[in-house]
């Protein structure tokens, strides 16, 4: 996938390379043993509060390296793993890795950073979601409140009460909601009143705008104020330089996640960074 760039520089397999119909059947059959040959990956990407640094948060971003094709985008596989039916076991795999490695971070004596996990409209509607995420927790012994759930605004729009009756049973449990993307879909506001949330993640493509572009600078503005007057904590997504964190802060959002301070990384470089995190709020 890398040709003529060099062979240390990795280059994501994207949707458009997956067109060709013999690509893609290679694909989903490399997909199906790519569990058991643990070729996936968990990713950490930090999630910064602005009036919290020292509060630890990141985002679980899974991760396929395929031993021919290298790095493959979850863009290209988390659709495939949803129309082929494995999201369920990739779900349950990376809730579990993400729980193992915050035990392990917690025996080496770091403090555990919450983390961010994301879930698939079909783990809800064709799987019990939260009652898997109740046993993992009970079998790990972590606390529910390690852990936030991402969801997407397609999950909300279906309104089912199965939905409904999974997204109370995680809350009640202790577990925290954040939704995801939010601006890309159909942006219903009823439903921000309609289902108990705690946070609200505005999309990159709003973020990216911000400083030059007045609207977008009014778009993250609104979305900001309305969901603290719902109650809900604020997330910018893809956040990338500092003029777009300054005006960011100056509207009040409450975390976020983007290039200029972390790319996704994987857990051993992760905990470097808790590493020097701890160092330098210790110092204070
Ligand atoms: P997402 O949940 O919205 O995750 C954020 C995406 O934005 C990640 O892409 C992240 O690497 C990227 N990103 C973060 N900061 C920046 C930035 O400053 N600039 C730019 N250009 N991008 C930034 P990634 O890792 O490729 O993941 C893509 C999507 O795949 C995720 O979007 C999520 O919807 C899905 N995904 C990833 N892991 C999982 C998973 O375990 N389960 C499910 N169901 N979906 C997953
Ligand atoms: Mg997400
Ligand atoms: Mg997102
Ligand atoms: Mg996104």
């Amino acid at each position: 996938v890398a040709k003529g760039e060099g062979k240390n520089c990795w280059r994501f397999f994207t949707p458009s390379m997956l067109q060709a119909t013999r690509e893609r059947r290679t694909v989903i059959s490399d997909f199906t043993l790519a569990l058991k040959r643990q070729e996936f990956e968990v990713y950490y990407q930090p999630i910064l509060g602005y009036g919290r640094p020292d509060e630890l948060k990141a985002e679980a971003l899974l991760r396929w390296k395929h031993p021919q094709k290298g790095m493959i985008s979850p863009a290209v596989f988390i659709p495939l793993a949803e129309e082929v039916g494995l999201i369920h076991a990739l779900g349950d795999w990376c809730l579990k890795r993400v729980l193992q490695d915050q035990q392990k971070w917690q025996a080496e004596g770091l403090p555990c950073p919450v983390i961010a996990i994301n879930t698939s409209a079909k783990q809800f509607t064709h799987d019990d979601v939260a009652r898997k995420w109740l046993q993992a927790l009970r079998d790990s012994g972590a606390s529910s409140d390690q852990l936030v759930m991402e969801i997407t605004e397609s999950l909300l729009l279906q309104r089912q009460t199965e939905v409904l009756s999974q997204l109370r049973t995680l809350r009640e449990a202790g577990i925290r909601i954040a939704l995801d993307d939010f601006g890309t879909g159909y942006s219903s506001l009823s439903y921000l009143s309609a289902f108990e949330l705690d946070y609200l993640k505005i999309d990159r493509s709003f973020v990216q705008g911000i400083v030059q572009n007045s609207k977008d600078e009014a778009v993250t503005d609104a979305i900001i104020a309305m969901a603290h007057k719902l109650g809900l904590e604020v997330v910018a997504e893809g956040v990338e330089t500092l003029e777009q964190e300054e005006v960011l802060r100056r509207q009040h959002c409450d975390f976020a996640q983007g290039y200029y301070y972390a790319r996704p990384m994987p857990e051993a470089q992760y905990r470097e960074f808790i590493q020097k995190q701890v160092k330098v709020y210790s110092s204070q």
